[in-house]
């Protein structure tokens, strides 16, 4: 993958960099000359590597990038232009030079090097003197660039683990783990931007039936096909989860307690109205039980509570007759059809 490197400085300095860096391989360079004019580029594009010519902007840069943790890992290389010693060929690093540094790194730069940058071509001793430095800089621009492309693939392959941790493998919905995590998040939001916030708990009616009558591999499929069309049929903002079993979580979003029991009573008809084509040879009735709980301000903020009233509720849903939905106000529990256990 091409590795993307943004240099900041004065034009000088730009031009000098590009000299000794521009040739690289499998490297995109782009330049800023001021640490305000590289700021929307880092934000946008995040390039890998950031060379910066030494000052306290970019310094200050430096730190505000090492402060946000989506940009964080951008390497940075200081670079200090320490034309006036080294052209007199001072090969050790002044003391001002090695405070500089420290200053430097604990602001958050992952290197530091001072160079001469004003000497390409001279005598013998200042070209060696050039090479060796250039020779260096790339060294450090490389090693830069495996640390982030070492990065970039731990970040891949955790969101890939993320994404196995949380997601169920049969009906390739989230899981119970990711509800427990999204759950709290979403009740946060809601409470902060004072939206409302309900949720759907479901069952499949009889399910032991379907697994005792064709076999788990069919029930298996069932649970697919009935996954699939959750996933399809539902708002773009309510996020379905697979509880466990043959049963589910629903979160509604910004949904109050008045739209939350029409949501479910629609999801109740979406597996009832149409049967589930296990295969060309067998179709499949079903129907669900759903118990709705809208967010009440002593709701705690895990949302157990939440999630407690809802199955309640669909305690109450399942007693009453199954295939309906039921919610907490009174007014809202309403029947669908009569009970009925899966059909062919
Ligand atoms: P109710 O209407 O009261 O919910 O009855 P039910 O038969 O659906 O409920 P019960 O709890 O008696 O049975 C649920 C069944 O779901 C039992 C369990 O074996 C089955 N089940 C749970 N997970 C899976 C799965 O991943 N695949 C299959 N095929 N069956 C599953
Ligand atoms: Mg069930
Ligand atoms: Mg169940």
């Amino acid at each position: 993958m091409t590795a993307s490197i943004l240099i900041v400085g004065e034009n000088y300095f730009l031009a000098a960099l590009l000299d000794r860096v521009g040739d690289l391989a499998d490297c995109t360079i782009e330049t800023a000359t001021s640490a305000n004019e590289a700021i929307p580029l880092i934000q946008a594009q995040q390039p890998d590597l950031l060379i910066l010519q030494a000052s306290s902007d970019s310094l200050y840069l430096c730190q505000q990038i090492k402060e946000q943790s989506r940009l964080a890992w951008i390497y940075c290389l200081l670079l200090a232009d320490d034309a006036p010693r080294l052209s007199e060929a001072v090969s050790q690093i002044s003391s001002q030079a090695v405070e500089c540094s420290a200053e430097a790194l604990e602001r958050g730069a992952d290197a530091y090097l001072v160079m001469n940058l004003s000497v390409q071509h001279g005598s013998l001793v200042v070209a060696e003197l050039s090479a060796r430095q250039n020779r260096l800089l790339q060294a450090q621009v490389q090693a830069g660039l495996r640390v982030v492309r070492n990065h970039r693939e731990l970040m891949r392959a955790n969101d890939l683990l993320s994404a196995i941790a949380l997601s169920d493998p049969l009906t390739e919905l989230n899981n119970r783990r990711a509800l427990e995590w999204e759950l709290p998040r979403q009740i946060q939001n809601a409470r902060t931007r004072t939206l409302p916030l309900s949720l759907v708990m479901l069952d499949v009616d009889y399910f032991k039936a379907i697994n005792d009558t064709y076999g788990h591999l069919v029930g298996d499929r069932m649970l697919k096909l009935l996954s699939a069309r959750l996933r399809h049929n539902l708002r773009f903002y309510d996020t379905p989860f697979r509880y466990g079993g043959e049963e589910f979580v629903i979160i509604l979003s910004n949904t109050d307690g008045h739209e939350a029991p029409i949501v479910g009573q629609r999801i109740c008809r979406l597996i009832s109205e149409q049967t589930f084509r296990i295969d060309p040879t067998l179709e499949i009735h079903a129907t669900i039980s759903a118990g709705i709980a809208s967010l009440e301000a002593e709701d705690d903020s895990k949302g157990i509570s939440l999630l407690r009233r809802a199955d309640q509720n669909l305690l109450r849903a399942k007693s009453e007759g199954r295939n309906r939905a039921i919610s907490s106000a009174p007014d809202c529990s309403r029947s669908l059809a009569s009970d009925s256990a899966p059909s062919v």
